[in-house]
């Protein structure tokens, strides 16, 4: 037999940004179908209706494009296809693998408060469960009821996981799920319950044929329910592949409280997509000791193997190394329109962006972020306020009668890399200073800054009068 083509999906909940960790499941499933010549699909779980947003929809889909995660089918909305979950409910109740159970909220509470009381794990018990010669009462009016998988009651659910290995759990220790609940009683009459995320995920994955999950290890519980209503449903297992969570670099969840944990604030914050990508490969996966490869070389290599168990630890420090990898090979005029994003949301108007790109050029080869790029260029636009002990360090009575003079001279000649050097060492040699005496000063006044790049280069970028004025012996 043919095997079928690799289908993997992202099935995001739209309750907040794209978080980094759903983001890297994104990259693992777009690879590997990438790498298979497969599908990748994007699927949207926003049965939290309450905690659904259409914003939030938008912002997962803008990161995923801004990733440059292609999907070849989707968005699809489980919240569009709620009939066809009612729809195999119904098979199932017929087939004798579901079964509608009327226990109240209430009468499930006093079940659980009984169970604990005796010692037992809180579990369904079955009450409302048809069998062989068992006599159900009637239905209770009033109450709308949920529907329930007829789990089996004997045996073991095994898996192979594709990170963790053989996984088994016995089938004794698994209660009845729910799968569909009921409309919310005030509901206009006609409107259909909604369903729990392990049903909605198994009949999606089915009729969306997909044939590998990787996902967070969040799940690896609910992954026993989903095998067993697969087998209910007489539909082939995908393969599942559960990725650890992410670390905070202080061992603990990678968590809002910790620091950004959105895709979308790291695009603000100045990181390249291809470093982020490249970033959020090798956290939980790795090709040999290689650390900095392209998409290109991703898809390559990643055939679901080499995936690690344990979970990797978030470090700020290695993004900004490679960041600064991506920065370094980008093309200044991509940089230069990022930076003059940067600074327009700090509400600095650099006018257009081709004046940066020279800029960018000379600055970027020390640069981890966009941001700090664009904190070196926009040195060019906003007033800087030298430190009072720089100024005391370097802008020293010795040097101002030579200040005086460069600017004098700075009045007069072309504006060029070239001239600015020569007019610097004509200055040198008239006031008998070193390079090392002077620059600081310069760059002190002008940039605020004690080290840049090269001085002339550097003054070079600026309009003449800018340096003029801040040159101003204060
Ligand atoms: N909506 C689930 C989540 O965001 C998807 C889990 C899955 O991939 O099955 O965690």
């Amino acid at each position: 037999m043919n095997k079928p083509t690799v289908r993997t999906r992202i099935a995001p909940s739209p309750t907040g940004f794209l978080h980094l960790g759903t983001a890297r499941t994104a990259l693992y499933s777009w690879a590997y179908a990438r790498h298979h010549g497969g599908q990748f699909v994007l699927r949207i779980e926003d049965t939290d209706v309450e905690r659904s947003s259409q914003e939030s929809v938008q912002q997962i889909l803008d990161s995923m494009h801004w990733l440059g995660l292609d999907y070849d089918e989707g968005p699809h909305y489980q919240m569009q296809r709620l009939a066809r979950y009612h729809e195999v409910a119904e098979q199932m109740i017929a087939a004798g693998s579901a079964y509608r159970c009327w226990a109240t909220p209430e009468e499930l509470d006093a079940m659980r408060e009984a169970q604990r009381a005796r010692g037992e794990k809180t579990r369904y018990d079955g009450r409302w469960r048809p069998a062989p010669g068992k006599v159900l009462p009637s239905p209770p009016a009033g109450v709308q009821p949920v529907v329930r998988f007829a789990n089996p009651l004997h045996g073991t659910v095994a898996w192979d996981d594709l990170v963790k290995g053989p996984i088994r759990i016995a089938n004794e220790e698994i209660d009845d799920l729910v799968l569909l609940r009921p409309p919310p009683p005030d509901a206009p009459a006609g409107t259909l319950g909604v369903p729990t995320y392990n049903f909605a995920v198994v009949v999606d994955d089915r009729d969306m044929g997909i044939t590998h999950v990787f996902r967070g290890d969040e799940h690896i519980n609910n992954t026993p329910w989903q095998i067993n209503l697969f087998r209910a449903l007489g539909a082939p297992l995908p393969q599942f592949g559960h990725c650890p969570i992410i670390l905070g670099d202080d061992g603990q969840k990678l968590s809002k409280r910790r620091g950004a944990v959105s895709v979308t604030a790291y695009e603000e914050m100045g990181y390249l997509p291809e470093a982020m990508l490249n970033y959020l490969a090798r956290l939980g996966w790795s090709h040999g000791d290689d650390e900095l490869f392209t998409r290109e070389q991703m898809v390559q290599w990643f055939d679901g193997s080499h995936l690690a168990r344990s979970p990797a630890q978030w470090d700020p420090a290695k993004l900004a190394w490679v960041n600064a990898h991506y920065i370094r090979a980008a093309d200044d005029a991509r940089l230069a329109a990022l930076v003059a994003q940067q600074l327009a949301h700090r509400g600095v108007d650099a006018g257009s962006a081709d004046a940066l790109v020279a800029a960018c050029a000379l600055y970027k080869d020390r640069c981890s972020t966009v941001a700090e790029l664009a904190d070196w260029i926009g040195l060019m636009f906003v007033d800087v306020q030298p430190r009072a002990e720089d100024l005391a360090a370097h802008v020293s009575d010795t040097i101002r009668p030579a200040l005086q003079d460069l600017r004098e001279r700075f009045g007069g000649i072309a504006w060029d890399k070239v001239s600015i050097a020569a007019a610097m060492k004509e200055v040198l040699a008239a006031h008998k200073l070193k390079m090392p005496q002077l620059a600081p000063a310069v760059r002190v006044l002008v940039c605020g800054r004690v080290q840049t790049p090269s001085i002339d280069a550097v003054l070079a970028l600026f309009p003449r009068r800018t340096v003029l004025h801040r040159l101003r012996l204060i």
